[in-house]
């Protein structure tokens, strides 16, 4: 709402309210001359007895007007209580309120009768102009309430539109300045050093347009960020306005689209022609998947018309402009399969960028990066900590320094000590944990020996992921668990699967050991071991028959047939249960052979509640050292297979 609005919207609201003053003041103070109230009981014992009455006039079933006889008036103004009445006769000088009309009607002719005086009775329908104002308030509330939300819809349009309906077809993106104090530099992105490198020639392009195109070369109009969520696909963005010192707009991709049709790429030819004032800048669509998507084949019969349209107008506005208008795009994406192929075609996304989940080095520097602002103890690591947090984004890691921050404010600490941050990795992975959670003793004993059922198997195994701790603390949804420290691999074993697999199926191998009978516990480990057993065979191809197939559909779209036949649906069917099958198996013997050591353990997290990696290696020996004996098991077992075939 602009200043002029805001102004007459304030005048119309006084309008409003002298409005409502006046008819308040006129209800309580205009009518203060008229008649005088009294009752029936008076009017029937002193008027209608005296004959002074002229007529009786009835008001909507529910006022009494009384018209005295002139000759009467006169006698009546001595009395007290008449004092003020009026002593024209046009107007009614007495009112009284009737409960009941018939009752009244009755009493009245019974007091005509009674004094032998014949009084005429009228009726009257009367509308007060307040009680109409009142009567349209509920009606008039619901009009202003109509417009209100009206307003509010076209104002708060997705942050799409501006203003009002007739805004919204304006894109509306977020502008960062480039003069602005905290602005972002490649000092603030750590690690990334290849992307980097990538992107700082986009910068190069921004300051000296001139070096390229003197030499023929054309500046390319755009890269695409594709990365996991939270590896700093935004950050990067935002150093390289940072760095090349230009205006940087960006908008997220859900932001184009709206329920009303059109306004999508009405948007997308707005933010062009914003970019165009402002070249040189930087435009960024983050979540560009929203809108990038591939275009749907079966044209006509698509809900998504929208979507496309909005699509078709962004590429066309990539082709549109003018290669030297020094506007470059930036856009990210955690899907890049899913793009439409015209969008990632040379020319319009010349660059893809791959920006992947840090490595233990890269989360070293995105550590120091954000310690820089905390104030640490003495005792604290970065290297340490870096290798704790396999898997985590950059995103993950500064919210653990920001956690770790308010845990140590929490205890009224006056540093952030080592032991904040490994709570706050816990927190961050595990969830919160829940001491009120009630637990019995039997159910305790239940989790301490599925919990250890986990970690013996997995301390057993050689390609298992190596355990950090163990716990029967409640934390969020789960009451139990083992956690590891996956290696940073990029390729994953036959064997190393099964390994993993059958360290998750620990848990219920012990139970049924220990127990003799299953619970449902082991749900999510269940959930996760039939989810690898069928992507190893339907994926991966490490079936016997249905070996070398993978039905993988790295397109992202959805259909509604299998691409193989209900023969080979049966076979991965099959195939799959048996990996299950072999890698519980091999969980109940290792369970069964170190029976004693695993024993012993489930006592001591019962005890204890927390076993760590130390304790392990004092109840089974280390890791390697011990696991040749059981490596050899589950070698027999792939052996087995390969006979089989
Ligand atoms: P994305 O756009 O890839 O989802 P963001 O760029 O929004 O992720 O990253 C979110 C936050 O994570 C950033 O604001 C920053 O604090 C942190 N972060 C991510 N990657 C890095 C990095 N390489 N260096 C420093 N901080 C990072």
């Amino acid at each position: 709402m602009n200043k002029k609005q805001k102004e007459s919207s304030k005048t119309y609201l006084w309008i409003y309210g002298s409005i409502i003053a006046g008819l308040l003041i006129w209800s309580f103070f205009g009518t203060t001359s008229g008649p005088i109230k009294t009752s029936w009981d008076i009017v029937k014992n002193e008027l209608v007895s005296s004959h002074s009455v002229e007529k009786v006039e009835v008001v909507n079933e529910k006022i009494a007007n009384v018209y005295i006889k002139t000759s009467a008036i006169d006698s009546l103004a001595k009395m007290d209580q008449f004092k003020n009445i009026a002593h024209s006769s046009k107007e009614a000088q007495l009112y009284f309120r009737i409960g009941s009309l018939e009752v009244f009607q009755n009493d009245f002719k019974t007091a005509q009768e009674q004094y032998s005086e014949y009084i005429p009775l009228e009726f009257k329908d009367e509308t007060n102009l307040l009680d109409g104002f009142f009567n349209m308030l509920p009606l008039l509330f619901l009009i202003g309430l109509t417009i209100y939300m009206m307003r509010r819809m076209s104002r708060g349009s997705g942050g799409g539109g501006g203003g009002n309906v007739f805004n919204v077809g304006k894109a509306k993106a977020q502008e960062f300045d480039k003069d602005a104090v905290d602005k972002i530099t490649f000092k603030d992105v750590a690690g990334l050093s290849e992307v980097k490198i990538e992107i700082m020639e986009i910068v190069d392009f921004l300051k000296n347009p001139k070096k390229y195109s003197d030499l023929g070369g054309k500046i390319p109009k755009g890269a695409l960020l594709i990365g996991p969520p939270g590896t700093g696909k935004t950050l990067l963005a935002k150093a390289v306005a940072g760095e090349a010192d230009v205006p940087f707009l960006s908008m997220s991709g859900s932001d184009f689209v709206e329920m009303f049709v059109g306004v999508g790429a009405s948007r997308v030819r707005d933010l062009f022609k914003q970019a165009k004032e402002k070249s040189p800048c930087i435009v960024f669509i983050d979540e560009i998947d929203a809108i990038g998507r591939a275009r749907s084949k079966n044209g006509g019969y698509s809900s998504n018309d929208e979507r496309e349209n909005t699509l078709n107008q962004l590429l066309t506005e990539m082709d549109g402009f003018g290669t030297n208008s020094g506007v470059i795009i930036l856009a990210a994406t955690n899907r890049a399969d899913i793009l439409d192929k015209a969008l990632t075609r040379a020319g319009r996304f010349d660059r893809q960028v791959n920006v992947e989940l840090p490595n233990q080095e890269e989360r070293k520097e995105i550590l120091d990066v954000h310690i820089r602002r905390l104030k640490l103890g003495d005792d604290f690591e970065s290297a340490f900590f870096a290798k704790q947090t396999p898997g985590f984004s950059g995103a993950d890691i500064a919210n653990v320094c920001n956690e770790a921050a308010l845990m140590a404010a929490r205890k009224n600490k006056t540093v952030v000590e080592k032991q904040d941050f490994l709570d706050a990795i816990d927190r961050i992975v595990g969830g919160l944990e829940r001491k009120s959670k009630v637990i019995t003793p039997k159910e305790k004993r239940t989790i301490a020996f599925h919990e250890a059922g986990h970690a013996t198997v997995s301390w057993m195994l050689e390609h298992a992921n190596p355990l950090i701790k163990v716990t029967i603390v409640p934390r969020g949804k789960s009451l139990g668990a083992a956690w590891y420290l996956p290696g940073e691999r990029q390729i994953t074993t036959y064997e190393q699967l099964m390994h993993e697999m059958a360290a998750t199926l620990g848990g219920r191998a012990a139970e049924e050991i220990v127990f003799g009978e299953i619970s449902t516990g082991a749900l999510s480990d269940l959930e996760k071991v039939t989810k690898q057993s069928y992507s190893m065979i339907a994926y991966y191809g490490m079936g016997k028959e249905t070996s070398n197939l993978s039905f993988y559909n790295s397109t992202g779209t959805d259909s509604f047939t299998k691409p193989y036949s209900e023969l080979t649906a049966q076979k991965i069917d099959i195939e799959s249960k048996e990996l299950i099958d072999i890698s519980y198996k091999s969980a109940l013997d290792i369970i069964r052979s170190n029976q004693k050591q695993f024993t012993v353990l489930a006592e001591l997290l019962i005890e204890k509640e927390v076993v760590f990696a130390e304790d392990l290696e004092r109840i089974f020996g280390k890791k390697d050292a011990t696991a040749s004996q059981e490596v050899e098991i589950s070698q027999e077992e792939k052996q087995e297979n390969i006979v089989a075939e």
